[in-house]
């Protein structure tokens, strides 16, 4: 094996070719399949069920106007919609479990509407409730709750809405801000119609003669697989012409969005759009801000990452396409039947029960392995209150495939630590939270392999591997954030948006960055023009950071200190997972030992990766 600099192995730019057909799920071993007979024996109980739903939405309606009747009637609607939304998601899921695994069958797909026409009848049914809670004052619901245990198991739930309320206007107020819902989403529609619908990418001619129509998903995979830089340049060139092509559309269609914000924000009475995006969560705005301040304050080993890459790949000089590229050839495959045991092994930190609930998920077939065909692409956990989560994978051998298992079962963890400590009220988790304890379980695994790898390729590929995943989950976030709200400023401060004044925002930031480790191109600038996210979820992506972060903190403390310390930690973490959304996230995370107004957290990232580099250095110099 070689380091693999400019090496002569060709692209390889086509999916997977080593399993050409993939197989029906009657072929799939029942081992590897999820048993979803947990939830219902068959589709007639399934029905039997669903009528209940129905049944109990109706129900539901006839409360209305009973609420000002005392503590007994509240409490009385607040258990039947939890009853009901434990039913929902019973039928919702046996229902939506079923058509994943192969979306091809109508009849399932009908069943499936048919709990989502429900759903959106539980909607319609169930909308007098806050108003009708709101109009009682929040002293008199006080007083109910003190005289009334099992209301006042409700508390957190009934005071956040009364919180919630400080910005809802009155029913005129509220009227026009409806009329505006239609358009809010026409700059959001608009870019999706003119970045998928619409768009036009060239055939590129790479170097070994083969043309290859660009798109999304092969400029990603020239980027990510291709070793010659001259093909990833042109792939580079290519794909930003297409966006420059439309860039003042752009920039118009992001200030709409901006704006949209600023409108929102002003008619709720919001200082600032920020102030307005964390609201719901109850997110102090200097948790954004120290996010960002700290994180540009600890980029040296994001540069100094780039300047090995620069100096392994012997490119004389090195792009923002070149920071993909494998740094060695190396494929080893990784057998399901193989990794089981060190994703348990892996979570030995966490304790024997943690370990012995997370053998379960394999035990006891809540996952669904590997693909078939006319399944869902992708994975995920999904929770279902009064049962177990289930984990739908399409496992491939690969080690994404493995780190994507050890991911979706750190959300599997939560749920079930979550659901068995919390009633149905507070078993749901925020984002703020949710991928604390997934990219929580990557890292251990990550530890666990690295101290086995016996190979040095495939300790260089690991340590890629958690490098890469910093680089795109944490500091690629915490880059979008700052442009976010950079460009959401301009606006907050009467200033022109422009595609060149957007351009410079982001260019500024990739510099400050990235200094002097990377070769600036022009077309760089213009990245934030395809970005989704900025159009569909202004403000989201900061919490893939905060999480980041968060999961920094805690690896930090559950590895250095006393054992009792660390013993503390573990302890601190469980009862966080446990802990599920029973309190606002920093609440949650303060009681974890983690205040994302301080700056240990991000320093807990800044540091694993600038030892992750480190080691990296280590590893190839002993190659070289
Ligand atoms: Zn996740």
């Amino acid at each position: 094996m070689t380091m693999n600099a400019m090496s002569n192995s060709p692209a390889t730019l086509t999916p997977d070719t080593k399993h050409p057909r993939i197989p029906d799920r009657g072929e799939i071993d029942e081992r590897h399949k999820w048993d979803l007979s947990a939830l219902y024996p068959d589709w007639t109980a399934w029905e039997a069920d669903l009528n209940e739903f129905g049944r109990q939405i109706d129900r539901y309606a006839t409360l209305h106007g009973s609420l000002a009747g005392g503590p007994e009637r509240l409490l009385a609607a607040m258990k039947l919609a939890d009853d009901v939304g434990v039913r929902a998601y019973k039928v919702w899921y046996y229902a939506s479990l079923n058509y994943d695994q192969d979306q091809r069958d109508n009849a399932v797909n009908a069943r499936r509407q048919q709990v989502q026409i429900l759903m959106a009848r539980w909607h319609q049914a169930s909308s007098w409730f806050n108003p009708e809670l709101l109009s009682i004052p929040l002293e008199t619901v006080r007083e109910w709750m003190a005289a009334n245990t099992d209301l006042a198991l409700y508390r957190f739930a009934i005071e956040d809405l009364y919180r919630q309320q400080e910005h809802v206007l009155d029913q005129k107020g509220e009227r026009l801000l409806a009329f505006a819902d239609r358009f809010d989403s026409a700059p959001t529609d608009a870019f999706s119609a003119l970045s998928t619908a619409d768009v036009k990418f060239p055939t590129i001619t790479l170097s070994t003669g083969e043309l290859v129509p660009l798109s999304y998903g092969q400029y990603r995979a020239i980027l990510a697989t291709n070793r010659h830089q001259a093909d990833r340049a042109e792939a580079f060139r290519a794909f930003h012409e297409v966006y420059k092509a439309n860039i003042n559309t752009y920039a118009a269609l992001y200030h709409g969005v901006l704006q949209r914000d600023w409108f929102h924000s002003q008619a709720r009475e919001y200082k600032t759009t920020l102030d307005a995006a964390l609201h719901g969560n109850n997110i102090p705005p200097s948790v954004v801000e120290n996010l960002i301040e700290t994180t540009k304050a600890g980029t040296e080993p994001l540069r100094r990452y780039h300047r090995l890459r620069k100096r392994v790949l012997g490119l004389d000089t090195y792009h923002s396409y070149d920071g993909l590229v494998p740094l060695v050839e190396f494929d080893r495959k990784y057998s399901y039947g193989d990794v089981l045991a060190w994703i348990v092994g892996s979570a030995a930190p966490l304790g024997p029960e943690y370990q012995s609930k997370l053998a379960q998920a394999f035990e006891r077939r809540w996952i669904d392995v590997y693909e078939n065909a006319g399944k869902r692409s992708g994975a995920y956990s999904a929770p279902v209150y009064g049962s177990h989560p289930y984990v739908l994978l399409n496992y491939n051998d690969t080690l994404d495939a493995v780190f994507t298992l050890a991911h979706e079962l750190g959300h599997s963890m939560h749920t079930v630590l979550a659901h068995s400590h919390q009633p149905f009220v507070y078993a749901g988790y925020t984002i703020f939270v949710a991928e604390v304890p997934s990219t929580l379980n990557e890292a251990l695994f990550l530890d666990y392999m690295l101290a086995r790898a016996t190979d040095e390729l495939e300790r260089i590929v690991l340590l890629q591997h958690s490098i890469d995943d910093m680089v795109g989950t944490f500091y690629t976030q915490v880059l979008f954030a700052d442009y976010e709200l950079q460009a959401h400023r301009l606006v907050e401060q009467g200033k022109p948006v422009t595609a060149d004044a957007l351009s410079e925002i982001y260019f500024g930031l990739l510099k400050a960055y990235h200094g002097d480790a990377l070769d600036y191109d022009e077309a760089s600038a213009i990245t934030w023009a395809r970005v989704p996210h900025f159009y569909q979820m202004p403000y989201y992506v900061y919490q893939y950071a905060t999480c980041y972060a968060s999961t920094a903190q805690l690896m930090h403390d559950l590895r250095s200190g006393s054992e009792s310390a660390r013993r503390d930690a573990v302890e601190r973490y469980l009862t966080l997972l446990k802990s599920g959304g029973s309190d606002y996230p920093m609440a949650l995370l303060q009681r974890a030992g983690i205040d994302l107004r301080q700056r240990e957290p991000v320093r807990a990232v800044v540091e694993r990766l600038e030892s992750r580099v480190s080691q990296l250095e280590a590893e190839i110099a002993r190659l070289l």
